[in-house]
């Protein structure tokens, strides 16, 4: 990946939101360069991977987020999480086998640029190959907001972030106002309530 540290220069945050952008020191935030780094392939799981998925998880649920990659926590390596509302996922050196159709909304936010919102074309169905926690090789389709977060997690993978994809004219800070916030609780209850059960037994993903 090229030098984005200019370009990412641009979106730092306005000072009434240098604190929340702080909230949760764990996910890395725009400006590190692990987030703009071509991230390597996983070759075998070991006892670490199984941590640092474990740890992308709970950080996921911590930040109230749809998904998370691993450059995301620090770690460059192809391995995202998420849960689009219908269960949790693990995936392992994604590919993206095939994309059509074109979405719109909602807008697109990052655990790793808090507060910024905008707008992103992507596609409306996606088939992607790749491994769960195991390694063993799965095939998922995707539409809607699953195959939104899916091609937004892909992209920390190779380190493209949401802001290179957006149009300029729609990004814009959250002012941190109630309405905001009320709208933020909306996206996350339907996802909250989907990995509910999940919490219950502890690992869930890398138990399966
Ligand atoms: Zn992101």
């Amino acid at each position: 990946m090229s030098d984005r540290s200019e370009f990412d220069a641009q979106f730092m945050p306005p000072v009434e939101l240098q604190e929340s952008w702080n909230r949760i020191p764990a996910i890395v935030k725009l400006g590190h360069p692990v987030l703009r780094r071509q991230a390597l392939p996983v070759t075998r799981v070991t006892i670490e991977t199984r941590k640092l998925i474990d740890h992308m998880i709970s950080t996921m649920r911590a930040a109230r987020g749809l998904g998370l990659a691993a450059p995301q926590v620090g770690v460059s390596s192809r391995i995202l999480v998420y849960d689009a509302g219908d269960g949790l996922q693990v995936l392992i050196n994604p590919k993206i086998m095939g994309m059509k159709g074109e979405q719109l909304d909602p807008p697109e936010g990052c655990l790793s640029i808090p507060g910024l919102t905008g707008q992103v074309k992507r596609g409306q169905e996606l088939r992607v190959k790749g491994f769960d926690a195991r390694l063993r090789p799965v095939s998922i389709r995707a539409k809607g907001l699953e195959a939104r977060v899916l091609q937004h997690e892909i992209d920390h993978l190779d380190g493209v972030l949401f802001i290179d994809r957006a149009d300029p004219d729609t990004l814009e800070w959250s002012t941190g106002s109630d309405d905001d916030e009320d709208e933020e609780d909306e996206l996350t209850d339907a996802q909250d309530e989907a990995t509910d059960e999940l919490e219950a037994s502890s690992g869930a993903a890398s138990d399966r």
